[in-house]
């Protein structure tokens, strides 16, 4: 059976995309929905992950008659900052009207937001987690739900290429490695997304 994603996040759908085998010993199928781009995104605007996922899930599996959709919502929940950006996370240098240089990419801002916030934080205070609601839905009604965290600790400076979003600046203290050090299918193994999808799929299978 096929779990059509619905996000247009392109760090989002790689790490789907890295997904696929593991999915496919499953049963199960994952693809992008079809003409994603061409439906206007629904307001993000509750106040939980699971809030928006299900608000996302639900909204284009209305789009989609028959389909079982899959929403993602997710961010970064730092102890200091009182669970900061939290479902703000894509949105945390707007927020907060963060702009050192106006043209600068959306996540190195955000990046850059997150290192003015804890600029005063001691190492052994930068604890971090990553979290992750899926929902999964079928002509307007929700299906499942799974989430998934990891731990880590927020670098003072970045390190690392791969990934997207806070990947530079979360260390895997257990590793040694930043998210963004990791290639794709070991950040799958390791991440909230990864996580959730693995009980999502044991939940749908
Ligand atoms: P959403 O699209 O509202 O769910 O926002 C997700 C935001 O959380 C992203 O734009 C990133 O800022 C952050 N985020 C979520 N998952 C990850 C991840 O796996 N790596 C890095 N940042 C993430």
């Amino acid at each position: 059976m096929t779990l059509f994603v619905v996000t247009s996040n392109p760090g989002k759908l790689r790490d789907f995309a890295a997904a696929t085998d593991e999915v496919a010993a499953t049963n199960f199928r994952l693809e992008p929905l079809p003409g994603l781009k061409e439906i206007p995104a629904p307001p993000e605007d509750e106040p939980t992950f699971e809030g928006n996922a299900c608000t996302k899930a639900i909204y284009y599996s209305r789009q989609a008659s028959g389909a079982l959709v899959i929403a993602d919502d997710s961010g970064l929940e730092v102890d200091t900052l009182g669970g900061a950006p939290g479902v703000r996370s894509a949105r945390y240098a707007e927020d907060a009207g963060f702009a050192p240089t106006s043209d600068m990419p959306t996540d190195e801002r955000n990046n850059a937001c997150l290192l003015d916030a804890l600029k005063d934080v001691p190492e052994a205070a930068r604890s971090a987690r990553y979290h992750c609601v899926l929902a999964a839905a079928k002509d307007g009604r929700i299906v499942h739900t799974a989430d998934g965290t990891v731990e880590g600790q927020i670098l003072t400076k970045p390190r690392g290429s791969s990934g997207f979003g806070y990947d530079p600046l979360f260390l895997l203290p257990e590793m040694g490695k930043t998210m963004a050090e990791l290639d794709a299918s070991t950040k799958l193994a390791f991440s909230h997304r990864g996580r959730a999808l693995k009980k999502l799929l044991t939940e749908l299978g």
